[in-house]
């Protein structure tokens, strides 16, 4: 059996015991058996690396997500996290070749899965940090990198309230996508709100991201593909084209999404900044389907082309 399924086995055997032991759903079982693991009262047998930890305890949230029926109970999956990561990695070479440790914040973190996957691919020079609403899920996340051995800080809060969390030099985010319901908040404190009604949480998130970033630092958001298509776009438009710089617009495969109307691309964006310049040309790409290793390395080919140019 492959490293991750006995991981899976393990953890999967635990959460459905305390499931049925104490009338708690899944999820509840798989943290109660992460904790145990941390504890070191129910530990598995073996050596673990971060990454198969992650893809083990990742299997399992699958399983307890696809049997809930909250709607915030997503996960961003590998294929994602990594196309992240792979970009994390291409505008911070220089910091990352110099040593030196990029701090990064996923104001809506989940169970952790896109910052650990980032994490754990760029190696020991990130510090993390993340914000959630959900009890569960934070639970889930702080778990998930204590056992990772990830440094990552959570906050249990409303990430669109105020936050005490210092600027960062990275944010990644895969958006929650929906209205805000506390408009009369929004229309106060935001400058990106709708002139009438309810404004889009993932138009909120992008300016508290982006408020949230040292000058000059990225954020690499996972948004709706027809994020500028809405009623609300002017106001977004306006507000990146005033603070930040775009670099790319990446296009995922909609195969990846269960409806096509689901698609989502990636959108990076740098924080203006008094000694750095905009690009000379936004990367504009699509991403090729994963299954064909070929066209994706022509992909990340084109991504390095590109980054080279921008530096003549
Ligand atoms: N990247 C995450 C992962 O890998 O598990 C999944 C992110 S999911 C698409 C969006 C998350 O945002 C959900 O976990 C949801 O509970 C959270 N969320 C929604 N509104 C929020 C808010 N105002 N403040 C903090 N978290 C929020």
């Amino acid at each position: 059996m492959e490293k991750i399924e006995q991981l899976f086995t393990f953890i999967d055997s635990t959460a459905g015991s305390v499931q049925e032991a104490k009338n708690v759903s899944y999820l509840e079982g798989v943290l109660a058996a992460l904790n145990g693991w941390l504890d070191g009262e129910n530990v598995p047998e073996g050596e673990w690396e971060r990454n198969d930890i992650r893809k083990g305890i990742q299997l399992s949230l699958l399983k307890g997500m696809r049997e809930s029926a909250q709607v915030n109970h997503q996960m961003t999956p590998d294929s994602l996290g990594l196309l992240v990561g792979y970009l994390v990695e291409q505008f911070f070479e220089e910091q990352l070749t110099k040593k030196e440790i990029i701090t990064m914040l996923d104001p809506a973190v989940g169970t952790g899965n896109l910052l650990l996957t980032v994490m754990n691919l760029i190696g020991d020079q990130v510090t993390g940090a993340g914000i959630e609403l959900d009890d569960l899920l934070i639970q889930l996340a702080a778990a998930s990198a204590d056992l990772q051995q990830q440094p990552v800080a959570l906050y249990h809060q409303n990430a669109l309230m105020p936050l005490l969390i210092d600027p960062v030099d990275a944010v990644v985010c895969d958006v929650p996508v929906g209205y805000y319901p506390d408009e009369e908040y929004a229309n106060a404190n935001y400058t990106i709100h709708a002139e009438e009604g309810m404004t889009y949480a993932h138009h909120l998130f992008i300016e508290k991201s982006i408020n949230q970033l040292r000058d000059g630092g990225y954020a690499f958001f996972l948004v709706p593909s027809m994020i500028f298509e809405s009623e609300q776009a002017r106001q977004l438009f306006t507000y990146i084209k005033t603070n930040t710089w775009i670099q790319a617009v990446i296009q995922l495969p909609s195969t990846l999404f269960k409806k096509e109307q689901m698609a989502k691309s990636i959108f990076v964006v740098q924080k203006k900044s008094a000694t750095e310049k905009p690009v000379k040309d936004v990367l504009l790409a699509k991403v090729p389907s994963l299954s064909n290793p070929q066209a994706l390395e022509q992909f990340f080919a084109r991504v390095r082309q590109w980054k080279k140019d921008e530096e003549k």
